[in-house]
C-alpha cells in the first residue's frame, strides 16, 4: 500500500475559508469542522453563527477580517499563522455574481468579479501553498467553481469568464503543486439556496426552468455540499489532483 487509506478525518488539520459567514462557506466550514479540522474564517463580517456552530463540534474558529478585493493574501496568511501553527486546507469560496447583458457590461464590474473570483484566489492559493511548501507540509486547496466553469450562461459574462478561469487555473496548480503533495481540486456546485441566487428563485420563469432541469427535482441546500468538501479535503482524496467535481442534483448530466 502506498496511499494513505481512505480516512475521511481531518484532526489535526486548521482549513481557512474564504467567506465563511454566509452561504455555501458557512457550510463548508461547518462539515470541515465535523470531520475534526479547526476553522480560519476570512472574510469582511464576523462569522458569528459559523463560530457557534464550529465551537459546538468542539473545534475552534478564527476569525481574520479581510476584504479579498484589496488583494492582501500574504498578510491573511501571516495572521492566520499567528493563530494556528499552520495552515493545511484552504477553500476558497468567498465569490460574487453580477447580472447585466453583455452588451451592458462596464470595465469596473468585469474587474470586481474577476478580482475577487478569480486573482485573489490565485493568490491566496500561492500564500497558502507557500507556507506548506516552507513547512515541509502536505496540503489540500478546494476552490469553488459553478456550472458556468462548463457552461456559458447568460447576462453573467465576468462571472462565467471568472469561474471557466478558475477550472484552468484549478488544474495548472494541480500539476505544479501535486509534486509537493498539494492537492488542487474545485467543486462546482450546481444551483443553491443562498444569497447567490435570490434573483433567480425569486424569478418564477427562471425558478420553474431550473428545477424542471434539475434531475433531482430540486435546488441544492449547502449541506449538500459537505460529503465532497470532506472529501477533497481529506486523506481519502491523496491521489487526486485537479478535477472540477459537479454536485448538481445531475444539472450537467441532462
Ligand atoms: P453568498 O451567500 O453571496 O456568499 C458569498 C460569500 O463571499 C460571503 O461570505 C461574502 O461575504 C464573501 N465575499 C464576497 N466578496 C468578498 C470580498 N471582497 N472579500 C471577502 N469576502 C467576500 O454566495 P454563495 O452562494 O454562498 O457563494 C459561495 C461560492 O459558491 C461563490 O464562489 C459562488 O460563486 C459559488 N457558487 C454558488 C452557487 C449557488 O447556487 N449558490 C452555485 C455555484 C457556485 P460578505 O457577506 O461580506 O458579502
Amino acid at each position: 500500500m502506498t496511499g494513505s487509506g481512505a480516512s475521511f478525518r481531518l484532526d489535526n488539520r486548521t482549513a481557512l475559508v474564504t467567506g465563511a459567514n454566509a452561504g455555501l462557506g458557512s457550510a463548508f466550514a461547518l462539515a470541515l469542522a465535523r470531520a475534526g479540522a479547526d476553522i480560519v474564517a476570512v472574510g469582511r463580517k464576523p462569522p458569528t453563527e459559523t463560530a457557534a456552530g464550529v465551537t459546538a463540534v468542539g473545534r475552534r474558529l478564527e476569525f481574520v477580517e479581510a476584504d479579498l478585493a484589496e488583494m492582501n493574501p500574504a498578510d491573511i496568511v501571516t495572521r492566520a499563522l499567528g493563530k494556528f501553527d499552520g495552515v493545511d486546507i484552504l477553500v476558497n469560496n468567498a465569490g460574487i455574481i453580477r447580472r447585466q447583458d453583455a452588451l451592458d457590461l462596464d470595465e469596473q464590474t468585469w474587474d470586481e468579479v474577476m478580482n475577487v473570483n478569480l486573482k485573489a484566489v490565485f493568490f491566496l492559493s500561492q500564500a497558502v501553498a507557500r507556507q506548506l511548501v516552507a513547512r515541509g507540509r502536505p496540503g489540500k486547496i478546494i476552490n469553488v467553481a459553478s456550472m458556468l466553469s462548463f457552461q456559458g450562461g447568460v447576462r453573467v459574462a465576468s462571472y462565467t469568464a471568472s469561474k471557466s478561469g478558475l477550472a484552468g487555473l484549478t488544474k495548472l496548480l494541480a500539476n505544479e503543486w501535486a509534486p509537493h503533495r498539494i492537492n488542487v481540486n474545485a467543486i462546482a456546485p450546481g444551483y443553491f439556496v443562498t444569497d447567490n441566487t435570490t434573483a433567480l428563485r425569486a424569478d418564477a420563469k427562471r425558478n420553474a426552468e431550473i428545477v424542471g432541469r434539475i434531475p433531482a427535482g430540486r435546488w441544492g441546500e449547502p449541506e449538500d455540499l459537505a460529503g465532497a468538501a470532506v472529501f477533497l479535503a481529506s486523506p481519502a482524496s491523496d491521489y487526486v489532483h485537479g478535477v472540477i467535481l459537479p454536485v448538481d442534483g445531475g444539472w450537467l448530466a441532462r
